[in-house]
């Protein structure tokens, strides 16, 4: 399918259209944009509007990991680790540009340690399969060391390598996006839905608001979804008379923090695992786009912010664990970057009768009485799988008519291609076989920004020309932090790169870029470097 360029005009065009779309989506997160791909590719009319940018939620701020989940396995859990498996098969095989398989290494401090954790993660090949991306092995000390060279010597016995995969979660969310696009759904970031069209109370659309121009819509739908990820309790707010008491809460976020430091702490090309830190929880640093990302942590939140920041003993705690496990151990000082995900955890209200069902697995999908569909929790691995899940539950409902699933598991995203690998710096190779396309636009060798490491241009002039012309990049921000990965991996670099990144905007938006937006991003980057 061809790359096209993407005009806003023309999209907002549709939106004004007096017509009934099939399905109208809220939120253009994971769920939300693999929902839409996976109705408009079964032939329904689609349409998705994201009060941000597409991914500015959760779904910019995952570990990037595409896995099985290991920690299911131990709960015995083995259906969900199985769909999981199978999900990230199909991530690597539709997206390989953005996804790719990873080899993870457990070091071992203790004697049991190795064949305790290797005969776990043999079990997770022998139920991957055939869909096993490598055989687990166990290692010695030396071995160990060799792809771990900066592991933490004194003590170690060994060690087990296992293979996952993982990703560029924003790229992912904006081909997902563009994808949807190209087959004939009507995808729209920095538009926010604001109201529910109901009449007898049942949902029969929405009202949604131009971030831009502040211009209002009301569009009709068969079927709303709410995929607004830990954000669903105030679209649920929305579907409700007047004189009703707010509907008791499902989602209870908790927040996971990430630090990003160079390289050198971790050089090669395997990540590490550490399946139980000092209080029982599971770290990971991970080379990722030409630096290492450590984290995460798990701390409940009782605010929504779109930009949750770090608490103080989150990051001592990543430090202190990385600490322990690398000979180079990363301070506050050599963090490049610090940014924060809130998962939605789901409480299932007890309110909705017969028609409440969570799912046996990590996310939860409810029919409310007006027809309203729900879907929050899961992970982005199985975000093609959740879709599946709530087509099923629209179509058991009677809000679409039945049409096949499995449609999507062999659809490859635009630009599917092999890359390289993604613990490397960025460069064209992210844009799969669109990087030839990449290559005529203007600017294609004037390069903004050069990894320092390994000397490659990791964002030239053109990539920022693509990102607005075909990436519905909208503003500084879009571009910096979710088309390009600069704002997450290294923020002061990013703060650099606005003025230059203006002007482009300036000249393919043809509007200016103001001193506020500009200000707003310098002050999103302070934020990225500031460490409690
Ligand atoms: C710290 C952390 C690490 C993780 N690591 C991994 C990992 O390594 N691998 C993995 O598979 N999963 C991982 N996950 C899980 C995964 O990131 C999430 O499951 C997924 O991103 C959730 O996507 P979502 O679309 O449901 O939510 P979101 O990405 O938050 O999307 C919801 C969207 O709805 C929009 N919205 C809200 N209100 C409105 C409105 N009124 N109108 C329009 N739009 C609206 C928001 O702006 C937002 O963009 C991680 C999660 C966290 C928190």
């Amino acid at each position: 399918m061809d790359s096209t360029t993407i005009d806003r005009g023309q999209l907002l065009a549709r939106l004004r259209e007096a017509r009934e779309w099939d399905l109208a989506i809220v939120g253009g997160g994971a769920t939300g944009l693999g929902l839409a791909l996976d109705a408009v590719a079964r032939g329904f009319s689609v349409l998705l509007l994201e009060s941000e940018d597409f991914a500015k939620g959760t779904s910019s701020r995952a570990t990037k990991l595409v896995h099985g989940g290991v920690r299911y396995m131990a709960q015995g859990n083995i259906g969900l680790v199985r769909e999981a498996l199978h999900e990230r098969t199909t991530l690597l095989a539709n997206a390989p540009h953005v996804a790719q398989r990873m080899a993870f290494v457990v070091p071992g401090y203790r004697l049991i340690d190795v064949p305790f954790y290797g005969t776990g993660l043999k079990m997770y090949d022998v139920l991957a399969g055939r869909q096993s991306l490598g055989p687990t092995e166990w290692l010695s000390a030396g071995r160990t060391r060799e792809l771990l060279p900066t592991v933490r010597g004194q003590g170690l016995v060994g060690g087990v390598k296992y293979w996952d995969g993982q990703f560029d979660d924003a790229r992912l969310a904006v081909l997902l996006a563009r994808t949807a696009q190209q087959r004939g759904a009507l995808v729209l970031n920095h538009v926010a839905v604001t109201g529910l069209l109901r009449e007898g109370g049942k949902v029969r659309g929405l009202q949604a608001r131009d971030g831009e121009s502040g211009e209002d819509f009301e569009v009709r739908a068969r079927c709303v979804v709410n995929a607004a990820g830990v954000w669903v309790d105030s679209v649920r707010d929305m579907d409700r008379d007047a004189d009703a008491a707010p509907a008791k809460p499902m989602v209870a976020p908790s927040q996971g923090v990430h630090l990003v430091v160079d390289r050198a702490f971790l050089p090669g090309t395997h990540a590490l695992m550490v399946p139980k830190t000092a209080d029982g929880r599971v770290l990971f640093a991970v080379p990722w786009l030409g630096k290492t990302i450590l984290g995460t942590t798990d701390t409940p939140r009782h605010d929504l912010a779109l930009e949750p920041a770090p608490f103080h003993e989150e990051v001592d705690f990543i430090l202190g664990e990385a600490g322990r496990y690398l000979s180079k151990v990363p301070t506050r000082a050599d963090v490049r970057s610090v940014w924060v995900g809130l998962r939605p955890l789901v409480k299932p209200p007890d309110d909705e009768g017969d028609n409440t069902k969570a799912l046996s697995r990590e996310h939860t999908v409810i029919v409310g009485r007006s027809g309203l569909v729900t879907v929050t929790g899961g992970k982005w691995t199985t975000y093609r799988a959740m879709a599946e899940d709530v087509l099923d539950r629209c179509m058991a409902a009677g809000l679409l008519e039945r049409r096949a699933g499995g449609v999507t598991v062999r659809l490859p995203l635009l630009g599917a291609a092999p890359g390289r690998s993604l613990s490397e710096a960025p460069g064209e190779h992210l844009y799969g076989s669109e990087a030839a396309l990449l290559r005529s636009l203007p600017g294609a060798s004037n390069w903004l920004w050069t990894d320092a490491e390994s000397g490659r241009g990791a964002l030239s002039e053109a990539m920022v020309r693509f990102a607005l012309r075909y990436e519905m990049a909208r503003g500084l921000e879009d571009v910096l932090a979710r088309r390009s990965r600069l704002l997450f991996l290294d923020a002061a670099r990013a703060a650099e790169l606005a003025e230059p990144v203006a002007a482009l905007i300036e000249d393919e938006l043809k509007r200016p870029v103001s001193a506020a937006e500009r200000d707003d991003f310098a002050a999103l980057a302070q934020r990225y470097l500031t460490l409690p």
